[in-house]
């Protein structure tokens, strides 16, 4: 606290990522990254770049990049909007669209960033409550509304909606921004970009972070009518003309290059998490149905709290989230297979009451 700070400052309440914690053999289950490395010819991309060139300003409208994604996802260039990782992209989002008289609805267990961008950009929302199995329920958002959003599959829950979900609630909302934030969609979900070429409201968010494993490089991107994305251009430029390095915007698109890296990375990590789920229900939890490249699980007689700290001190490091609803639940993230087995042996340990090693 300081009388230097401005009130906005003050007002703020600010997003705690998860820990990136220096420990020796470390099974670091808590922040959705990938284990699988990033694919091998956008690193390549990536060295290309740094060269003497680096003294020279990036393209700040990221043209050949989005002309890549625009390609991929079978859209146009103008329908394509990339930013500094889709926390970024999601930040211009909330001050191009989401600020009306009528409040931004968003689910009551969801990304935590959410009301803290509200927070920032002074947007009044409504939070609606999820369903008693932790499901959205489209019907409850049936309701005034200035604008929505969702990530789908949604977070920390890793539960997915269905294409045709997504077009009821963007016929539910014909005249509002709907921001679907597809950050883990390539886990198992059906993506809304089909839906943008008949519904202008629709804009969709995804991200390189998770299923192309490039959190480190900060790449997000979002895709929906050019009127959508002149919005967010508009925010951008009134911020920061070159949010992505000429190292980024090369290493993205021969990420998206490279097709039998990607469905090879996210069938693992598909796979790992059917493992993964299976261990945690012999060993007694409840999990949902997961579409993303983590679960959300509890087990009926122990506490989240108490089985996190438990699993740090055996150097596993989950997520929890000491909030209402939620705090019985702990997220894994999908590991490696030898990261799985530690992670479960590990609970198993802690179960049967055996003391952490000292
Ligand atoms: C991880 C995540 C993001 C942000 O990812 P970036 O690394 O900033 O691209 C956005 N939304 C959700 C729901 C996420 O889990």
């Amino acid at each position: 606290m300081s009388h230097f700070w401005s009130s906005l400052t003050h007002e703020l309440r600010p997003y705690v990522p998860g820990e990136q914690p220096h420990m020796a053999e470390l099974v670091k289950l808590n922040t959705n990254e990938s284990p699988l490395g990033p694919s091998p010819r956008a690193l390549e991309a990536i060295r290309g770049e740094a060269t003497e060139t680096l003294r020279l300003y990036p393209d700040p409208q990221a043209t050949a990049l989005r002309a890549a994604l625009a390609t991929y996802h079978h859209v146009g260039s103008e329908q394509v909007f990339v930013g500094n990782g889709s926390d970024e992209v999601l930040a211009h989002t909330f001050a191009a669209l989401l600020k009306h008289d009528a409040p931004l609805l968003f689910p009551d267990i969801t990304y935590s960033f959410y009301p803290v961008y509200c927070r920032l950009f002074g947007i009044a929302y409504e939070a609606v409550p999820l369903d008693h199995a932790m499901q959205i329920r489209v019907t409850d958002y049936r309701r005034p509304a200035g604008a929505l959003i969702l990530p789908n599959p949604n977070a920390p829950t890793g539960v997915a909606l269905s294409r045709a979900e997504i077009a009821t609630l963007l016929e539910q909302h014909p005249d509002a921004p709907v921001v679907i934030d597809e950050a883990y969609v390539d886990f198992g979900a059906e993506t809304a970009i089909p839906l943008v070429a008949s519904h202008a409201n629709l804009l969709v968010v995804q991200t390189m972070s998770k299923s192309r494993a490039l959190a480190g490089l900060r790449v997000g991107y979002a895709i929906g009518d050019a009127d959508l994305i002149e919005a967010l251009t508009r925010v951008k430029d009134s911020f920061n003309s070159y949010p992505l390095g000429r190292p980024a915007q090369a290493g993205a698109i021969a990420a998206l290059e490279d097709e039998a890296w990607f469905q090879q990375s996210r069938a693992r990590v598909i796979e790992g998490r059917e493992r993964l789920n299976r261990g945690l229900v012999r060993l007694g939890f409840d999990v949902l149905p997961s579409s993303a490249n983590f679960v959300f699980a509890r087990h009926p007689a122990h506490g989240g709290a108490a089985l996190a700290a438990a699993l740090r001190q055996r150097a596993v490091v989950v997520r929890h989230f000491p909030a209402p609803r939620i705090s019985d639940y702990l997220r894994i993230t999908v590991g490696t297979d030898g990261q799985i087995d530690r992670l479960l042996s590990a609970l198993s340990d802690i179960l049967r009451g055996k003391p952490a090693p000292a």
